[in-house]
């Protein structure tokens, strides 16, 4: 008899955006004249870059032609996308990065979902709470929770997000050997400061552990002082993995590319104690389980690093974050403290009350969609997120449903 893995029993019944989505179906059937502006999901709405469309058109070309045309890719990504990357996104910034550590994939979802498959399952967890729900979900399929009670899985070390540390979680007081950070944070928008990381990264070397670092929002920093990339901080390259996604930066959330940063001097060990190259590991899964990123999309990628792209990725980013600025400044008059958007295309907002009943009186009030705090984990109740990707016209018009309907 074909059994199931139990270990998905555990997982809560629905996902968040399920939940939004059928609250947001329902209001709609029952109120067709009333049009709902979207300010809950985090996906793109503005189209790709000039240079990426020029880039997918010229490919495509080159796939019509017998001389031109690519069959399947090297698995780790095409080496004018990888050299892009270490130059651009690591050496420029002085992070020692080179290009066989870069591994290009379809999504950073998928990369900080299947890099735990390479550690122990008896391993020890820190989890940031509120967090990007997919971190906690895979290594509860894994195996590596208990049962979720009260809203939290045995067996997790929850990194608390709150109003009194800034958002920005304390470093444990036990040992844990896989730690998930995330800055700019889904969904909160907090930064980390470089005092903050270099924390961790001293207390990953001190426990031997790992730092899962997802810097899908890198490209919304601002602030000169907060870090890139974790390995901005010295002995980082030892002790972290870094998560980049073209997602954001460049309107890929449709088109699929992202890469994950595996350093060589990165060591993880064996049952006998024995340092074991993580780099080897992610290499021989990545090649055994992934072929390749489409030819037309990693040069699409590419052209992001040329001047013109790198103009055109700014412009794009810059405009979601003047959404942001508008949002915040409007939450902020109506009485909430927030943070993020400005160092992030998110805005947390403290509502001082149940995160779904706010969400429900935004929905029927406002006929404006966020996201409940309580979806992203224990400590996000209290607080909705309120997404920067829209049009400056559907931002502009939210916001004043939001300050009617709250007056
Ligand atoms: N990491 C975080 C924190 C995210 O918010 C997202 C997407 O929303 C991702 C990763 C996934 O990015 P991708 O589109 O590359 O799969």
């Amino acid at each position: 008899m074909i059994r199931i893995n139990e270990n998905y029993t555990k997982l809560k019944a629905s996902y968040l955006f399920s939940d939004i989505a059928k609250r947001v179906n329902a209001f709609v059937a029952a109120n067709p004249d009333k049009p709902v502006i979207r300010l809950g999901i985090g996906d793109v709405t503005e189209p790709l870059p000039q240079v990426c469309v020029d880039a997918l058109h010229a490919a495509t070309d080159e796939m019509a032609q017998r001389a031109s045309f690519k069959g399947y890719g090297p698995e780790q990504g095409y080496a004018f996308l990888r050299e892009a990357i270490a130059q651009h996104d690591f050496v420029a910034r002085g992070c020692a990065i080179e290009a066989d550590e870069v591994f290009v994939s379809d999504g950073s979802k998928c990369d900080c979902g299947n890099i735990q498959e390479i550690f122990s399952e008896d391993l020890r967890l820190a989890i940031p709470d509120p967090v990007y729900p997919v971190y906690v979900d895979t290594n509860v399929m894994a195996g590596r929770t208990g049962a979720n009670v009260d809203g939290r899985y045995a067996g997790i070390t929850y990194l608390d997000s709150t109003p009194a540390n800034g958002y920005v979680p304390a470093i444990p007081s036990v040992a844990t050997d896989l730690i998930y950070l995330c800055f700019p944070n889904n969904p909160t928008g907090a930064v980390a400061t470089k005092e903050q990381l270099a924390a961790w990264v001293a207390y990953a070397r001190e426990n031997k552990a790992i730092i899962l670092f997802d810097a899908a929002y890198e490209a919304f920093i601002r602030d000169p002082e907060v870090p890139h990339s974790i390995y901005e901080i010295e002995g980082a390259r030892e002790v972290a993995i870094e998560f980049r996604s073209f997602s954001k930066i460049a309107g890929f959330t449709g088109t699929r590319c992202a890469y994950t940063i595996v350093p060589k001097a990165l060591k993880a060990y064996d049952a006998a104690g024995n340092a074991q190259s993580v780099h080897a590991l992610w290499t021989r899964r990545h090649t055994t389980k992934f072929n390749g990123v489409a030819y037309p999309i990693q040069k699409a990628a590419a052209a992001i690093y040329t001047e013109t792209g790198k103009a055109q990725t700014k412009a794009l980013t810059d405009f979601y974050l003047g959404n942001a600025a508008l949002i915040r400044a409007a939450m902020q008059k109506l009485g909430f403290s927030c943070i993020g958007g400005d160092n992030a295309p998110y805005i947390w907002v403290n509502v001082g009350r149940d995160s779904w009943e706010f969400f429900d009186l935004l929905l029927n009030k406002a006929q404006v969609v966020c996201t409940p705090g309580a979806g992203f984990g224990k400590c996000g109740e209290g607080h909705v997120r309120i997404s920067a990707f829209n049009s400056r016209a559907n931002v502009e018009q939210a916001l004043e449903r939001i300050a009617a309907a709250l007056k």
